[in-house]
């Protein structure tokens, strides 16, 4: 076993963290060492986690038309995609019905993803409403990702009942620049920070393979650990034809897995959600992700790309002894 990653392991096992040059010291074995890196993110993940797997699934409120320039991103009307460049509300019904069939496959958890920087007080007062009938309808947790809010509407969602706020910084922030302009790496903090002072779980998480270093990747792990996000989704780059980055080459799948095991040993015990990008970048190797840390998945479709059946995602997870939390 690979020296580095072997006392890196146990020193996360016995409840240590690992620091930024031990985890670039970490990320550098990995490359050279894959599978001992996978062994040790492996036991990381049942020492803290078990065999427990969380599942959710996400459903837009709000599709396109947005005026934010997020160059990984098909819902911007600055590029030429192909989601309309008006956006597109769903209705209460729209939502209430994909709550249900989230309940009928099983999903415990259901996620209401809005486009666009902010939401208007009107949406915001609908989704409150909404909340209330989602749960009491299908006793689902309610997570929601409405853009920049402060700490006064985040407390109302809490009332309401939202369990989680996502909100992604998306890359490190020396990076951001590179992939937003229309807002600040600032802004994005303040609203999570928002939303944890408001008393809402936190799901954070970033996007890999947008021409980030190994650096940013640690840098933004770290910024996950400083500002307590309690879920981390990882999102895979999948290239929207008409974006600035349609034309990025895709992460190899065993790249991939060394991210997130990396991710493991930094944020032993946060939940590691793998998310956009799963079916498109790890093709036969999906199933390798609880190995290397991941203890939660986004089934269903993705906001503008497909992703798999929660079928599918369920009879995985029963055929590697894992069991949907
Ligand atoms: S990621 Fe969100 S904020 Fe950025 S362009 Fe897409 S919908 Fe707009």
């Amino acid at each position: 076993m690979n020296e580095v990653i072997q006392r890196f392991a146990e020193l996360v096992l016995d409840g240590g963290l690992l620091s930024r040059g031990q985890a670039i010291a970490l990320a550098e074995a990995g490359r050279a060492d894959f599978e001992d890196l996978l062994y040790g993110s492996n036991r990381i993940r049942q020492r803290f986690f078990g065999d427990r797997i969380r599942i959710c699934s996400i459903v837009p409120g709000r599709l396109g038309g947005c005026s934010q320039d997020c160059a990984f991103c098909a819902q911007s009307v600055r590029y030429d995609t192909a989601v309309d460049k008006t956006p597109k509300v769903f209705s209460d019904e729209e939502i209430l019905s994909a709550a249900a069939a989230a309940k009928a496959g099983g999903v415990p958890h259901l996620g209401i993803v809005y486009s666009g920087k902010a939401v208007s007080e009107e949406e915001l007062e609908r989704l409150i409403r909404l909340i209330g009938r989602i749960r009491e309808q299908t006793g689902l947790g309610v997570c929601v990702s409405l853009g920049i809010l402060s700490e006064g509407q985040m407390r109302r969602l809490a009332a309401a009942g939202a369990e989680r706020y996502n909100h992604n910084l998306e890359t490190s922030e020396r990076h951001f620049g590179q992939i937003v302009t229309t807002h600040a790496y600032a802004d994005r903090v303040r609203t999570i920070e928002a939303a944890l002072a408001a008393g809402l779980g936190v799901c954070a998480g970033g996007l890999f393979g947008v021409g980030e270093t190994e650096a940013d990747r640690i840098d933004m792990a770290l910024a996950f650990r400083r500002l307590g996000a309690d879920t981390v989704p990882m999102n895979f780059l999948h290239p929207i034809a008409g974006t600035p980055l349609g034309q990025m080459k895709t992460l190899e799948p065993r790249e991939i897995l060394r991210i997130i095991a990396l991710y493991r040993f930094l944020l032993p015990t946060v939940n590691l959600k793998v998310a956009g990008g799963r079916v498109l970048n790890l093709r036969d190797l999906q199933s390798w992700i609880f190995a290397a840390g991941c203890t939660s998945i986004l089934s269903g479709n993705y906001l503008t790309t497909a992703g798999r059946a929660v079928e599918e995602d369920m009879r995985m997870l029963r055929d590697l002894g894992l069991e949907p939390a």
